[in-house]
């Protein structure tokens, strides 16, 4: 990606900005945009090798990035690579919590309940506790926890903000997925909790709503393994109105605006739905 692939240009020299999930499909990209805005980018990620190699890409395109190895769910994690980012670039001005995703063991089978026909059918009374757990605390404490460890240095400074990753199914709940579309709901009501509860300190806090977007997470779901499309991307296809997948890019513009305090300065609690029409749809 270059500077013309950009949507539009955002002056983001001299700014922090603290991605997490930065070795993944989406965030690399986000990584790589605000890179292009001239911003200081570091890419956290559970795998350091992820977060490191995209670092390295963009610094050979002339940026400035680091990866770090952290992990969401740890404080202790996240307070150390604070820590060492303070060190390396100064205090944070903008937060993407981008770390998030579903499990297998929170995933029914079927869309509709169903008699149990094989032992690989996994009902609603199959779904494993920690399956559960798995998926709430990666989206919803692996938001909250570098909330707290990097909105601390936001306080008392200008033009600082929070951007969270939530989803079309935080809205209307999608088949199969329980577990995600709850902790993704629950992210969306976090957004405007944290969004009100910073209000007076100008931290501004909002979310991206990606539709259908085809990832690591999620091609499981989405392709059989002889590539194929499963009945599932047929019927997400259908369902929205554009008729195809989005592309990583294709959040770009969205995300450069909602963290600009000179573009989105008095935008704060929204869920914005990038989502080629899903959500305006009824099927019908
Ligand atoms: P991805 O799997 O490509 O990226 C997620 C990244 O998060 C991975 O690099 C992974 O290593 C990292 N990660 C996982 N657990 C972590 C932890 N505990 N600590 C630190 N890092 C961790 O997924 P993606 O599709 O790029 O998703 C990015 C965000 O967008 C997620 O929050 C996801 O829920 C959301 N989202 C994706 C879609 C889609 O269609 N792909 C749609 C809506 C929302």
């Amino acid at each position: 990606m270059t500077q013309k692939d950009l949507p539009f240009q955002v002056d983001y020299t001299d700014k922090v900005v603290v991605i997490t999930g930065a070795g993944g499909v989406l965030c690399s990209k986000m990584a790589e945009a605000f890179a292009l805005c001239h911003a200081k980018v570091a890419l956290l990620d559970l795998h350091l090798e992820a977060a490191e190699a995209k670092a390295q890409e963009i610094i050979n395109e002339g940026g400035i990035a680091k990866g770090y190895a952290a992990n969401v769910l740890q404080k202790d994690s996240l307070e150390a690579v604070h820590q060492q980012i303070l060190k390396d670039f100064g205090k944070c001005d903008i937060l993407i919590n981008g770390a998030g995703g579903n499990s297998p063991k929170a995933t029914t089978t079927d869309e509709f309940y169903a008699d149990k026909l094989s032992e690989d059918t996994i009902t609603f009374f199959d779904l494993k506790t920690e399956g559960f757990q798995f998926v709430f605390d990666l989206n919803i404490l692996g938001t909250l926890l570098p909330s707290q460890v990097f909105a601390v240095d936001m306080i008392g400074r200008e033009g600082c903000s929070i951007l969270n990753i939530s989803s079309m199914n935080a809205f209307t709940p999608l088949t199969k997925i329980p577990a995600y579309s709850a902790a993704k709901a629950g992210v969306s009501n976090f957004t405007q909790w944290l969004a009100t509860h910073f209000a007076k300190i100008n931290i501004r806090v909002n979310a991206i709503a990606p539709g259908f977007f085809s990832t690591k997470q999620n091609e499981k779901l989405l392709w059989n393994p002889d590539g194929t499309p499963t009945a599932r991307t047929e019927k997400i296809l259908n369902n929205t109105p554009m008729g195809r997948f989005g592309t990583a890019d294709e959040l770009l513009g969205s995300v450069l605006f909602l963290s600009s305090p000179e573009a989105a300065g008095f935008i704060t609690g929204i869920i914005l739905p990038i989502d080629g029409g899903f959500s305006a749809y009824s099927g019908v």
